[in-house]
């Protein structure tokens, strides 16, 4: 079985997170060390084979991978980023973090600033937050009134199926944490002095708005996991877990893609460089 089959939300399902358990391992061995050490040897393993991929889609260059990355606060998107994604050759792969919107960005279409973003062909993008921002953190604080944020769901899904109709393949990813373990990794920020600069006392007023922005994630991946374009949710609680799964899920996606370099131009086998 593909191991993206046990976190893909099956279009037109309903999704309930509470029922599914954030410190999960489903796919690894029960026992939590050899679980461990399992995810952490297959990792490298995944990682070799992404790297190797993205070469053949650089040297292809016909289509791309859109990765977006999605979860609470200090629910690990850069660290994703950072351990599924090192060795990749920074000339195909850029990352990019979505904050709150410039004035320029602000004052066109929520989708302006993304479509700028998308992966061109040979290359794969990284959402660091997306799109889907604006049918979470806006819906959760009522940036807009509700009939606009409402009809974003149909304009993601349009939007994505305009990218997929090109060239990209799209990948999503929601990174599932526990109210309670982002309590500890916040606190983390505030006792390691090396994290001291991730803490942002914004972030507190954000947990006070967890239901809520669970039920805006349960939403989006509700409305949004689309057969072309599926949401993935992804126990995150434990760090090594999460980097096992999602690198999984992009090498599965990777090798059905399965680039080819194009074929030579003309008889190689003819030419000869002098000395
Ligand atoms: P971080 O990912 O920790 O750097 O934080 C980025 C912040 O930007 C988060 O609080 C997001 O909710 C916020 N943000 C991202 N996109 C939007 C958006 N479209 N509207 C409002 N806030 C946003
Ligand atoms: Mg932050």
């Amino acid at each position: 079985m593909p191991t993206s089959d046990l976190f893909r939300v099956t279009p037109g399902s309903s999704v309930k997170l509470a029922a599914i358990p954030a410190d999960g391992t489903p796919g690894l061995p029960d026992d939590g060390d050899q679980a461990r050490t399992l995810a952490e040897a297959e990792l490298i393993k995944h990682r070799e084979r992404i790297i190797d991929i993205q070469y053949d889609l650089w040297a292809e260059d016909r289509r791309a991978l859109l990765i977006v990355l999605q979860g609470m606060d200090t629910s690990g998107k850069d660290g994703a980023v950072r351990h599924v994604f090192s060795g990749v050759n920074p000339q195909g792969c850029r990352v990019w973090s979505f904050k709150k919107p410039s004035e320029e960005e602000a004052d066109r279409d929520f989708l302006w600033r993304i479509h700028q973003r998308v992966p061109p062909k040979g290359e794969i993008g990284i959402f660091n937050r997306s799109h889907y921002e604006d049918v979470l953190v806006v819906r959760v604080h009522n940036l807009v009134p509700e009939a606009t944020w409402r009809q974003r769901y149909d304009m993601i899904n349009s939007f994505e199926s305009l990218l997929m109709d090109g060239h990209t393949t799209i990948l999503k990813f929601f990174l599932h944490i526990s109210k309670k373990e982002q309590k500890e990794r916040l606190q983390a920020r505030l006792d390691n002095p090396r994290k001291n600069w991730k803490f942002e006392t914004g972030d507190l007023e954000e947990r006070k708005h967890w239901d809520e922005y669970q039920r805006a994630y349960e939403a989006a991946l509700e409305k949004c996991s689309t057969a072309a374009a599926p949401w993935h949710i992804i126990p995150a609680d434990r760090k090594w877990y999460r980097n096992w799964a999602i690198a999984a899920v992009v090498r599965e996606t990777l090798e059905a893609m399965n680039p080819k370099p194009p074929s030579p131009r003309g008889d190689l086998s003819k030419v000869r460089i002098e000395d």
